[in-house]
C-alpha cells in the first residue's frame, strides 16, 4: 500500500493531485497536509512513503519540507508540484534531494504519476541493490576474502575487514604508508593489458614479518568517471604449502629414480664386464693351457728322444756329450719357460701397493741386472734424464722396464750394434708416456697387437731366443698399474715401445 502526503494550501490543487494519483495507484492512502502541525505529527507517525509537496506554502516553503523529510528519512520520494517555482529552486531542490520538480500548467501535472512511480522504483531498486551488498559484503566476511578498492595514485578507497586482517595491517591509513600489495605497479599493468583483468598468485610479507600466500584478483572499473582498481584477495598459504610440499616430494622422488636408475645401470654395467672378463678369462685360460703344453712339449720331445736314444744306442762318448748337452740345453729351456710362466701368473694376482714411483732409479736398477746382456752385444743405452716420477709399483715395473729393454737389445739385425734410447713426455691428457727406442729388425704392422699375448713369438728360437711371454708379462703389469702400452714401429726401422703412465692420484 502506498502512503503519500500533499502538502499543498491550495484545495483544488489538492484535489488535483489526489485525482491523478487515483488515476494511476490502485492501492493508495493520501493524507492532505494543511498546516505545520499536522506535518510534525504525520513525521512522527512515520506511516507514509512518499511526498508530494507545492513549493509556495502559507506556513513555510517547500525547500524546507524537502530538507525536514530527508533529514528524517533519506531515501523517502519527495516530488515537487509547484506552479511558482524557478529554475533556481529546482535546481537548489535537486541538490537537497529531490526526486522530481512537477509544474502544475494544463500540460504538465500528468507527469505527475509517472513521476511518482519512477521515484518509488528507484527507491525499491536502491534498497535491493543495498540489500545485495550487504548479504555480498556478509558472503565475502564468511568466506574470508578480502575486498579493496583504490585508485591510479595507488590510494585505497575502500576495503573490508578480511582484507585488512590478511595483510596483517590495522587501518587502511595504514596501508597508505606501506603499501605491501603494490597497488600502483597493478593499476599501471592492469592499463596495458587489452582486457584489465588480472589473477595471480603472490607471497607477501606482513609488517609483523609473517609470511603468506595470496591469490588476487583484479579488475579495473570505471565509477563516476574515475578508473579504479578493484580487487579481491584470499589466503591460499595453505593450500601452497601442500603444493610445495607435494613439489618437493616429487623431486625427492624423481631424484631418487633417477639415483636408482643409475645405480641398477652401474650394476648391470658392472655385471655385464664382470661377465666379458669371465669370457675372456675362459678363452684366455684355453689359449693359455693349449699353448703351455704345446710350447713344453718342444723341449721335453727333445729330452725324450736324446734320452731314449742315449739309453738304447752305443754311441761314441763324443756323440753322447753332444746328445747330454742337447738335453741340458732342452731342460733349461723347460725351466724358463716354468720361470716365466710362474712370473706371469704372479703378476697377475699379487697384491699391488701403488704409489709415486721414480723412473729414474727403476731404469738405472734394469740397466744394471742388463749390464753383462748390453756388454756382450756391444749395445748403448742412453737414457734422457731426468725422467720423471709416475704412480706404479717398483718391482712391476722393473719387470716392464727390464722386458722391454732386453727385446731392444735382443731384436737387432746380426752384425748391428743395438742402440737403445730411453726418455719420457708428457701427453696433452697430462699422463706420463715412457718410450724405448731402438733400432732393431722392426715389427710389422700387423703382429703390433698380437705379440702382447702370451706366447706369440714372430722368429724361431734359433733365431732369437725366447719364451713368448715377456710382452704378456708387460702388458699384464701395465693393466696392474692401471697404464696402457703400444708400440710403434715398421719393419727394418726399429721399434718404439711406451707405456703410458697417471702422473698422479
Ligand atoms: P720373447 O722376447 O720371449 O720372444 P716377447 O713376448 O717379449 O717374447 O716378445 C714377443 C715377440 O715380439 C718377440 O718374439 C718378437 O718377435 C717381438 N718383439 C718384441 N720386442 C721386439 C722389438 N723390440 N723389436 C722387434 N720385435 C720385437
Amino acid at each position: 500500500m502506498l502512503h503519500v502526503l500533499v502538502i499543498d494550501d491550495n484545495k483544488a490543487d489538492r484535489a488535483l493531485v489526489i485525482r491523478e494519483l487515483k488515476r494511476e495507484f490502485a492501492q493508495i492512502e493520501i493524507q492532505e497536509i494543511l498546516d505545520e502541525k499536522e506535518l510534525a505529527a504525520a513525521l512522527t507517525a512515520k506511516q507514509f512513503n512518499a511526498v508530494v509537496t507545492d513549493y509556495d506554502l502559507r506556513w513555510t516553503n517547500g525547500l524546507n519540507i524537502l530538507r525536514t523529510v530527508k533529514q528524517l528519512y533519506p531515501y523517502c520520494p519527495v516530488i515537487m508540484f509547484t506552479g511558482t517555482g524557478s529554475e533556481e529552486i529546482a535546481v537548489e531542490a535537486m541538490k537537497s534531494g529531490l526526486d522530481d520538480y512537477v509544474l502544475k500548467s494544463q500540460s504538465k501535472y500528468i507527469k505527475l504519476p509517472i513521476s511518482l512511480r519512477i521515484a518509488i522504483e528507484r527507491l525499491e531498486n536502491r534498497r535491493s541493490s543495498e540489500l545485495l551488498e550487504i548479504r555480498l559484503r556478509r558472503l565475502l566476511n564468511q568466506l574470508q576474502i578480502g575486498t579493496f578498492r583504490a585508485n591510479s595514485n595507488g590510494n585505497y578507497i575502500e576495503s573490508n575487514t578480511v582484507f585488512l586482517k590478511l595483510l596483517g595491517i590495522d587501518n587502511l591509513a595504514q596501508l597508505q604508508t606501506r603499501d605491501v600489495l603494490n597497488i600502483r605497479e597493478y593499476y599501471s599493468m592492469l592499463e596495458k593489458l587489452p582486457e584489465p583483468q588480472q589473477e595471480l598468485e603472490i607471497e607477501l610479507q606482513r609488517p609483523d614479518g609473517t609470511l603468506v600466500w595470496i591469490a588476487l584478483s583484479m579488475t579495473l572499473n570505471e565509477i563516476d568517471k574515475e578508473k579504479v582498481l578493484d580487487g579481491l584477495i584470499e589466503d591460499i598459504t595453505a593450500r601452497k604449502q601442500v603444493e610445495l610440499e607435494r613439489q618437493q616430494l616429487n623431486s625427492m622422488l624423481e631424484q631418487r629414480v633417477i639415483e636408482r636408475t643409475a645405480e641398477l645401470e652401474a650394476t648391470n654395467r658392472a655385471l655385464d664386464e664382470t661377465n666379458q672378463k669371465l669370457v675372456i678369462a675362459n678363452q684366455d685360460l684355453e689359449t693359455f693351457t693349449y699353448s703351455v703344453s704345446h710350447d713344453l712339449r718342444s723341449p721335453l720331445r727333445a729330452i725324450q728322444g736324446f734320452g731314449t736314444i742315449l739309453q738304447n744306442q752305443q754311441l761314441e762318448p763324443e756323440r753322447q756329450k753332444k746328445y747330454l748337452q742337447r738335453i741340458i740345453i732342452s731342460s733349461q729351456s723347460a725351466f724358463r719357460l716354468i720361470d716365466d710362466l710362474l712370473e706371469y701368473s704372479r703378476i697377475s694376482r699379487s697384491e699391488l701397493p701403488l704409489r709415486l714411483i721414480d723412473l729414474s732409479s727403476v731404469v738405472a736398477e734394469v740397466l744394471m741386472q742388463l749390464e753383462s746382456t748390453i756388454q756382450q752385444r756391444q749395445a748403448t743405452v742412453q737414457v734422457e734424464e731426468p725422467l720423471p716420477q709416475v704412480i706404479g709399483n717398483y718391482t712391476i715395473l722393473i719387470q716392464i722396464i727390464s722386458n722391454l729393454v732386453n727385446n731392444a737389445i735382443k731384436f737387432v739385425a746380426p752384425q748391428v750394434k743395438p742402440v737403445v734410447r730411453i726418455y719420457a713426455e708428457r701427453t696433452f691428457n697430462n699422463k706420463i708416456r715412457l718410450w724405448i727406442e731402438d733400432n732393431g729388425i722392426g715389427i710389422a704392422q700387423n703382429y703390433q697387437e698380437r705379440i702382447f699375448t702370451v706366447f706369440t713369438r714372430l722368429h724361431s728360437n734359433d733365431e732369437y731366443p725366447g719364451t713368448g711371454i715377456g710382452l704378456a708379462i708387460v702388458r699384464k703389469g701395465a693393466e696392474r698399474l692401471g697404464a696402457l702400452v703400444g708400440v710403434e714401429s715398421q719393419p727394418g726401422q726399429g721399434s718404439r715401445f711406451w707405456i703410458e703412465f697417471s702422473a698422479e692420484f
